[in-house]
């Protein structure tokens, strides 16, 4: 049986191995800095710049594709709290970067769709070579 949290909609996918999923359960702790009813953003474990949060949607979806097909409304979400995450963070004045790691060749090593959004400094190039 799927756990759920309050948070979660009662038939939203989940899946009980998922690292992302065991913290919207509350399983695992995370430095929580926005919440909505679908989405929920918490900063990255490992910073790669002073501001380093991540925003997933609560139910699990792989990817960024995978998600925009089976429920678009939940992708809007999902980048409307970006917005508010980047609002909150105090990004908007000089930008930032979102990014969604996207399968081997993107680098994505957790498989429950994730914007990161990365501000703060200045980011340099968008790839590092
Ligand atoms: P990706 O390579 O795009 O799949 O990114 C996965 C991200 O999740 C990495 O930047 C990790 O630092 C981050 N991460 C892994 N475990 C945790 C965790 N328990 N809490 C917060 N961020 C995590
Ligand atoms: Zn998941």
């Amino acid at each position: 049986m799927p756990y759920r949290t309050p948070g979660r909609p009662y038939d939203a996918p989940v899946s009980n191995d998922c690292l992302f999923c065991r913290i919207v359960a509350g399983e695992i702790p995370a430095t929580v800095v926005h919440e909505t009813e679908t989405t929920l953003a918490f900063r990255d474990i490992g910073p790669k710049a002073p501001v380093h949060v991540l925003i997933i949607p609560k139910a699990h979806h792989e990817n960024v594709a995978s998600l925009a097909e089976a429920d678009p409304a939940l992708a809007g979400a999902v980048l409307a709290a970006v917005a508010a995450v980047a609002e909150a963070e105090g990004l908007t004045d000089d930008g930032y970067r979102v990014l969604f790691n996207t399968g081997r060749h993107g680098g994505q090593e957790v498989f429950h769709v994730h914007a990161h959004v990365l501000g703060g400094r200045p980011l340099g190039p968008m790839l590092a070579g």
